[in-house]
């Protein structure tokens, strides 16, 4: 039987293109989010993504149609039952993954993997609440999911080798390049990304250069397809301080502390490009 349906929790930033992805590769997905409104961004989402590919000329209009017949959308957990994998990607935050992971444990069959799309946060700790810690693993896919080809494959501390395996052949199939890091806060990616994007920051709020003039340095000095502003703005600043907040917390070293400027955009809601205004402004998608 193997894989077939892929539960998606929580379709923002990430949660939608990962449903999208499973679902291009053949999965019928049930993607699950706290309100109709959410669930209907995820979908305008994917259906603009999609678009873009069939006014290029790489997607049919019929495959479109077919690709987005195999998602469906609920409000409630309890659809996650007839999932055979699922990737929980709510909002960075230790106590809703939490509750997530418990009801998930609750609701799907003995033996599902459940997976946790987190940027830092301890694959152990999250696990530690479900009564099947071996089948609890990380699945860090990158921004944007259907392009990227990272995804950092994160074991906590229980999690079984066939859990890994499973995940690993899945990420295969799924044209992804898996990567095994084990479980210490920001994992390899945001433990190296994150101190970038917070003294790109300070650099900003110290006033040693406008954000144009960070991004640029960064862009044509060091070969980065984006600054680490842009590349902020794109993640999400919510996520970024949110990501630097474990890791400070994680190492207790002070070379962690998030910047005050990016603390105050998170309080004032500029979240970059998901809330339209963030180190640079967007139009709302
Ligand atoms: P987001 O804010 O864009 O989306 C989070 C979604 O979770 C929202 O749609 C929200 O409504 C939903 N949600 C919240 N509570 C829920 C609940 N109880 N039940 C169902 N859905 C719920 O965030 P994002 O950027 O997509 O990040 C999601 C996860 O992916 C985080 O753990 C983040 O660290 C990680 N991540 C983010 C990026 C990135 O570039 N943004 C990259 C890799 C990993």
């Amino acid at each position: 039987m193997g894989i077939q349906v892929v539960g998606v929790v929580g379709g923002g930033t990430m949660g939608n293109g990962i449903a999208q992805m499973a679902a291009a590769a053949g999965h019928p997905v049930i993607l699950v989010d706290r309100s109709a409104e959410f669930l209907q961004r995820a979908l305008d989402t994917i259906d603009k993504n999609l678009q873009r590919a069939v006014d290029k000329g790489t997607l049919t209009r019929a495959d479109k149609a077919a690709l987005l017949g195999r998602i469906t959308t609920d409000e409630t957990l309890e659809k996650q039952a007839a999932a055979d994998f699922v990737i929980e990607a709510v909002n960075e935050d230790l106590d809703l993954k939490r509750q997530i992971f418990k009801d998930l444990d609750r609701i799907c069959r003995p033996g599902v993997i459940l997976a946790t799309n987190t940027s830092s946060i301890s694959i152990t700790k999250i696990a530690a609440v479900t009564k099947r810690p071996e089948q609890v693993i990380g699945m860090h896919f990158m921004n944007p999911v259907p392009v990227m080809k990272l995804v950092e494959v994160i074991r906590g501390h229980a999690t079984s080798d066939e859990t890994w395996q499973a995940t690993r052949e899945l990420s295969e199939k799924w044209g992804k390049v898996p990567v095994e890091v084990h479980d210490y806060p920001g994992f390899v990616s945001n433990r190296v990304l994150m101190p970038m994007i917070n003294e790109a920051i300070f650099a900003l709020h110290e006033g040693v250069g406008s954000r144009e003039a960070i991004d640029t340095v960064m862009k044509l000095g060091m070969n980065h397809p984006m600054g680490p502003l842009t590349l902020a703005d794109f993640i999400g600043l919510d996520t970024c301080l949110a990501i630097l907040q474990v890791l400070h917390e994680g190492f207790g070293d002070p070379k962690y502390r998030p910047c005050p400027l990016l603390r105050k955009m998170v309080d004032a809601g500029h979240l970059g490009r998901k809330s339209g205004r963030g180190f640079y402004d967007y139009e709302r998608t």
